[in-house]
């Protein structure tokens, strides 16, 4: 069988996030069509004691409410710091565990390291690689079952980001590198990219949306489809350490955040002039043509720089032999969004319609996995307008694109229909002229 996972999240513990109830995520994950969804924070004491008195173990390390079928996994975020280069190297790191037991056996272990758990993603300081491979060791001897999962890769906050870059994984993990069955694309980036840098053939592509909130254009934006015999922990684990990826459905990278190389408007010394730029336009140096700084290399340059130094031969658009099938998606309230011209995602119409759309197909997963003319017969007999499932048909189709792409902290502004070349994007924008919104 064939269950959508989304393994990354965070609770409402972690630094600078809203709210996020169990009941409002099950409604979302109905909705979203996702099976299994991440805990977020599992590590810290009040969310996991929440955690703990209102779920019960449903199959071998799943968990539910009483009498409900959503199924949640228990899984953290924690962030490895340690010396590289001349500086200190961040790695965002997601942590799935099989059970209670477990998670508190990494607590304590984290306390006996000196790590403060009072946010919902605790650094764990490290000297080098050697001290990260020990202590990441230490917490997956726990238990064979947990496992380790280095998140967002790309970006500035992941192993192979732009802050204080390194050539290779285990110069960051060192030893446990070997420990580790698969990478998280995140949102700027996708297997697609990712097949740029040789040694990821030998990993696991993993999907999620790492939500901090139980929003419909947050929760489930991103997941993995793996395939089981039934529904465990133990069975999840095991496809993703043995690569029986169904597929994973993606954000279309250039949305992410960090996807072309530039400066966002509103910078130090930039007022409202922002620049971006594709790989063969960044200016010489990395300097900001506006404040002089060095610019936030984007996750496309920098994965044409690991394709270099890693010795790599296959261009942009060749996939790896180890990557699965993936689509690309926009989050569907933001496609309603776009086609009623509304801007907020939430506001009443854009939910009513949302909820019309998805009832059609049973939840929102399923639409972007069906063929255009079931799609289009299911919803124009649920008189859904013709401009709303044309939208659809074309984000299906992948006939989309961000324009400008995401770079430096912004996402990527939505145009359906259009493309946009971005090995071509060299925009340096006058101060006053601001960004242009497209919806
Ligand atoms: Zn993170
Ligand atoms: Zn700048």
């Amino acid at each position: 069988m064939l269950i959508n996972c989304d393994l990354h999240s965070h609770s409402g513990y972690a630094g600078g996030v809203g709210q996020i109830s169990l009941d409002n995520l099950e409604v979302a994950m109905q909705k979203k069509g996702i099976d299994v969804f991440g805990t977020g924070d599992c590590l810290h004491p009040e969310w996991r004691e929440f955690l703990k008195g209102n779920l019960v173990e449903r199959e071998d390390g799943l968990f539910s409410k009483k009498g409900n079928d959503a199924r949640f996994m228990l899984q953290t975020e924690v962030i490895f710091t340690a010396a590289v280069g001349a500086g200190r190297k961040s790695v965002h790191t997601v942590l799935l565990f099989p059970s209670f037991d477990s998670v508190e056996r990494t607590c304590k272990i984290l306390e006996g390291m000196g790590v403060k758990n009072t946010i919902g993603r605790p650094f764990i300081k490290c000297a080098d690689r050697v001290d990260v491979s020990n202590k990441l060791s230490k917490i997956l001897d726990i238990d064979d079952k947990i496992e380790a999962i280095p998140a967002h890769v790309m970006t500035p906050q992941g192993v192979y980001g732009s802050s204080n870059p390194i050539d290779k994984m285990k110069h960051f993990y060192g030893s446990a590198t070997e420990r580790i069955s698969a990478v998280e694309t995140g949102l700027s980036a996708d297997p697609e990219i990712l097949s740029l840098i040789p040694e990821l053939d030998d990993f696991s592509l993993i999907s999620n949306s790492d939500a901090h909130s139980a929003a419909l254009n947050r929760m489930g934006r991103e997941f993995t489809t793996v395939e089981v015999g039934s529904v465990s922990y133990g069975n999840v684990i095991d496809a993703i350490r043995k690569n029986r990826i169904a597929r994973t459905a993606e954000f279309n990278p250039t949305e992410g955040r960090f996807f072309l190389t530039g400066h966002r408007a509103k910078k130090k010394g930039h007022g409202d002039a922002y620049c971006v730029f594709s790989p063969k336009h960044t200016p010489k140096g990395n300097k900001c043509p506006i404040c002089g700084k060095k610019l936030t290399v984007g996750v496309l340059e920098r994965a044409l720089q690991l394709k270099d130094v890693q010795g790599g031969t296959r261009e942009f658009g060749e996939l790896s032999p180890s990557t699965k099938d993936f689509v690309r998606m926009v989050p569907l309230v933001e496609v309603i969004a776009y086609s009623l011209g509304v801007v907020s995602v939430v506001s009443a119409k854009v939910v009513a319609l949302y909820d019309k759309v998805v009832d059609v197909f049973g939840n929102e997963a399923q639409i972007w996995f069906e063929k255009d003319e079931v799609i289009r017969k299911k919803l124009a007999s649920a008189e859904v307008s013709e401009i709303v499932i044309d939208n659809i048909i074309k984000v299906k189709n992948g006939d989309f694109s961000f324009s400008p792409a995401g770079f430096d902290g912004t996402y990527g502004k939505l145009v359906v229909g259009a493309k946009e070349d971005v090995f071509n994007v060299n925009i340096i924008s006058g101060q006053g002229t601001g960004q242009k919104r497209l919806f």
